[in-house]
C-alpha cells in the first residue's frame, strides 16, 4: 500500500510514528512542510522537515516533540556573549550540525530535496521525506504594528499592520496577538519538489494527519499543483482533527484558524478542507456531536480516539483512518 502524508511538524510526526507501527509493509511517502523554514545565523533551519527526521529517527527531544534529545546549548550561549541573536529560537548544539550541513549542501548547490534525502540517510526514518518545494517559501503573519502611524483614507483609525515572519509570530509572540492574515509568501511562483506529484498520482491514499490546517498543511496545499494533485488522484483522502473539544490538543492552531475566518471546531476544520478534497474525516470522541454536520458537508466522519499519547494509541488513529479509506473506497 502506497500511503502519502503532508505534515507539519509535532503532529506530523506523532501520527507518522503510529501510522509505521499500524502499516508496517507500507510505502509511505510524507510531503513536508517548509513554509516554517528560517535563516538564522547563515544557517538554513528547517524546523518541521527536522521533527519528522528527528521523531522517526529516534533523535527527537520527546517532552518538547521538537528538538534533539540530550541536546547543550554551548553555541547559543556564545553567540548571546557576542549580543548576536536571535535569543527567542531555540538552537541546541547537536542541532546545529544538521543545520550546518544542509546549509553546506545547499551553498553547494544541491537542491533541499537532494539535501534532506541526505540527512535521512544517517536518521533511516523509514519513509521517504520530501520537502513539499525545493523553492523559498516563507509564511509570514500579518499583525497590528502599535509603532506605526495608524492607517489613513478608507481604513482611518485603523492601527496600522506589518508582516512579521511565521517564527516570530508563534515563538517569540507565542501567537498573542492577533493574526489578521497569513500569507506563504513565494507560494505562487514555487514548484512541487521533486517526486511530490509522482507520489500523489501513485497514491493508493492520501492522509492529512493531526497538524495545523493553515501554516501546516495549508502551506503544502498552497503549492501549485499539490492541491489539484490531490484532488485528482482518484484516491480516498482521509485527515485526522487537531482539534479536540472546540481547542488545539497543542499549540495556539485557532490563532491562525481565525486570521482564515474558520472556527477553531472538528467540523470548522473539515469544512475548511472541503468535500473537493476530503473524503473523510476523523474527529474525538468528545466531538461525536460533529459527525453529523461533517456528513452533511459530504465528507464521510467517524467518531474515535484522537489523543497521541503513546506509539499505541496512535497506531490505533491510523488504523481508523485507513479502515475509513477502505469504507470510502467502497
Ligand atoms: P507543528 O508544525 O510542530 O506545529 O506541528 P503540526 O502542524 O504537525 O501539528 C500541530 C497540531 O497538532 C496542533 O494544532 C495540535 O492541535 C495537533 N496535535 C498535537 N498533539 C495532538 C494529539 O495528540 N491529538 C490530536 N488530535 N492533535 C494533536
Ligand atoms: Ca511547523
Amino acid at each position: 500500500m502506497r500511503i502519502v502524508v503532508l505534515a507539519g511538524g509535532i503532529g506530523g510526526a506523532r501520527f507518522l510514528r503510529g501510522l509505521k507501527s499500524a502499516a508496517p509493509d507500507a510505502d509511505i511517502t510524507v510531503i513536508g512542510n517548509t513554509g516554517d523554514d528560517i535563516h538564522l545565523f547563515g544557517l538554513k533551519v528547517c524546523p518541521d522537515l527536522d521533527t519528522v527526521m528527528y521523531t522517526l529517527g529516534g533523535g527527537i527531544h520527546e517532552d518538547q516533540g521538537w528538538g534533539r534529545a540530550d541536546e547543550s546549548f554551548a553555541v547559543k550561549e556564545e553567540l548571546a556573549a557576542y549580543g548576536v541573536g536571535p535569543e527567542w529560537f531555540g538552537l541546541g548544539d547537536r542541532d546545529f550540525a544538521t543545520h550546518i550541513v544542509r546549509t553546506q549542501m545547499i551553498g553547494a548547490g544541491y537542491p533541499l530535496s537532494a539535501v534532506t534525502e541526505a540527512l535521512c540517510a544517517r536518521w533511516q526514518p523509514g519513509v521517504r521525506l520530501l520537502p513539499m518545494t525545493d523553492d523559498r517559501i516563507e509564511t509570514h503573519v500579518l499583525i497590528d504594528d502599535p509603532d506605526a502611524p495608524a492607517a489613513e483614507g478608507a481604513d482611518e483609525g485603523r492601527p496600522a499592520r506589518k508582516a512579521v515572519h511565521f517564527q516570530e509570530y508563534w515563538v517569540r509572540l507565542r501567537a498573542s496577538v492577533p493574526a489578521h492574515a497569513v500569507i506563504p509568501v513565494g507560494a505562487e511562483q514555487a514548484k512541487p519538489a521533486p517526486g511530490v506529484l509522482e507520489a500523489i498520482a501513485a497514491a493508493d491514499v492520501v492522509l492529512f494527519p493531526p497538524s495545523n490546517p493553515v501554516v501546516s498543511v495549508g502551506t503544502i496545499l498552497a503549492v501549485p499543483g499539490v492541491r489539484e494533485a490531490i484532488a485528482d488522484a482518484g484516491v480516498p483522502v482521509v485527515g485526522l482533527s487537531p482539534i479536540v473539544g472546540d481547542a488545539p490538543v497543542r499549540g495556539m492552531a485557532d490563532k491562525v484558524l481565525a486570521a482564515v475566518g474558520v472556527e477553531s471546531t472538528a467540523a470548522a476544520v473539515a469544512r475548511h478542507y472541503g468535500s473537493g478534497l476530503l473524503d473523510g474525516w476523523l474527529v474525538d470522541t468528545v466531538d461525536a456531536a460533529a459527525v453529523g454536520e461533517v456528513e452533511a458537508a459530504g465528507i464521510r466522519c467517524r467518531a474515535v480516539p484522537l489523543m497521541m499519547t503513546d506509539v499505541e494509541a496512535t497506531a490505533r488513529m491510523a488504523t481508523e483512518a485507513l479502515k475509513l479509506a477502505e469504507e470510502v473506497r467502497a
